[in-house]
């Protein structure tokens, strides 16, 4: 801990500060009182004003220059025990003054170190009492006045009330403190759950086609090989490559937004003929790949057919000029045509080569030997 400036001196110091400058002025009172009637002589009254009235302060001082602040005022909590027995045995052990300074210094030492505190305050108060008998000439006079009586009652009773009075201060602050932990806990928590929805959203956006809506090349990169290493033994699963024809003229024909709004209609096309399960990528400008995990074949020639079908009944028309788009799509399957990732994209590919070569707006299933058109009227 820090130890410059009021604010950071350990608030056990703080308090005891306060507690025992105003006991220990209050205790002056009530031993000035008892004295009254038989002033001792002015050695007692100094070493009295010294130890009541300035001892605090430089037990304060001692405390909060220390390196470590709570032993250093555990020991001065220790020292005022001593030193309280010392008086005691001094003063010739007046009952309630005795009570009231026993009590106050046991008190301190079992609130802040527990039972050990109560031992080990005990025991100071016990050495200062022997070390009061050998100093002074003890005299046992246990009677005080009245009057004494009642101010030791009533300086007990301050002392108690200011001890409480801190102490729930001290619960208070310890309740804003919790209150204040668990806000910034709950802050934290929000943080890192914003992070959390960004870190997902950025995720999304690396693996999404900004004009489609649809996920990117890099996605189906990772879906590609999860699909064909997680493939389920007994399950087909089917690869389209698919290529808008002629692309390039619809660009140079009717500009490069309409191209693009080429695009988005077969995007929605694909969406709306694909199962949830179904992977729908952009591949790369205008190519297009659908990864259909537990399909037959047969099942997934067909859905690819209907797309082209669809796609080419798009009634679009841009600059008073109908566009009639057509693609081509290119088949394989894992495991009858590849077994790799890599190899399936690489028969799809062939497949959609062949399709483009044979004249295009067809779909071709990839085989070893031959073509597998399904429109046979071009071939
Ligand atoms: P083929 O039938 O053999 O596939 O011919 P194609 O013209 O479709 O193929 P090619 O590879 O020659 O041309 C593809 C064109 O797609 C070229 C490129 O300018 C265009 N393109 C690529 N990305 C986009 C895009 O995001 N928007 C638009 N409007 N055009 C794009
Ligand atoms: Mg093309
Ligand atoms: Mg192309």
């Amino acid at each position: 801990m820090a130890r410059s400036g009021s604010t950071q001196v350990h608030w056990v110091v703080r308090l005891n500060y306060r507690n025992r400058s105003l006991s220990f002025m209050l205790l002056f009172g009530v031993i000035a009182l008892h004295w009254l009637d038989d002033p001792p002589g002015p050695l007692l009254w100094v070493l009295l004003v010294m130890q009541l009235l300035i001892y605090p302060h430089i037990a304060y001082q001692l405390a909060r220059r220390a390196s470590l602040m709570l032993r250093a005022e555990t020991i001065v909590m220790l020292l005022d025990a001593g030193l309280f027995g010392c008086w005691v045995a001094v003063l010739g052990f007046p009952l309630w003054i005795s009570f009231a300074m026993l009590v106050s210094v046991h008190i301190n030492l079992v609130a802040f170190r527990g039972v050990p505190g109560l031992l080990s305050c005990m025991a100071a108060s016990l050495t200062g009492v022997l070390v009061g008998m050998l100093l002074a000439d003890v005299e046992l006079r246990p009677d005080s006045s009245m009057q004494v009586t009642l101010a030791c009652m009533v300086a007990l009773s301050l002392y108690l009330l200011a001890f409480s009075h801190s102490a729930h201060l001290r619960s208070l602050s310890l309740r804003d403190a919790k209150e204040q932990l668990r806000n910034s806990q709950r802050q934290l928590q929000r943080k890192l759950e914003e992070i959390n929805a960004l870190q997902i959203q950025l995720r999304e956006l690396a693996h999404r086609d900004p004009l489609t809506g649809l996920y990117n090349r890099r996605h189906l990169d990772a879906q590609l090989l999860d699909n064909v290493v997680n493939r389920k033994a007994d399950s087909n699963l089917c690869l389209l490559l698919i290529d808008i024809d002629h692309f390039k003229r619809i660009n140079d024909e009717f500009g490069h937004q309409a191209g693009d709004q080429v695009l988005a209609r077969l995007a929605g096309l694909l969406t709306s003929h694909c199962r949830s399960s179904d992977i729908i990528c952009r591949y790369g400008g205008e190519e297009f790949v659908v990864l259909m995990p537990e399909v037959t074949i047969g099942a997934a020639v067909e859905r690819a057919d209907a797309i082209r079908l669809a796609f080419t009944g798009l009634k679009m028309r841009f600059n008073n000029r109908d566009l009639a788009p057509t693609l081509s799509v290119g088949i394989a399957a894992c495991p009858l045509h590849a077994t790799s990732g890599d190899r399936l994209f690489e028969c799809a590919d062939q497949a959609l080569y062949r399709a483009k070569a044979a004249g295009r707006n067809r779909t071709v299933l990839w085989s070893a030997d031959r073509l597998s058109p399904t429109d046979p009227s071009t071939i």
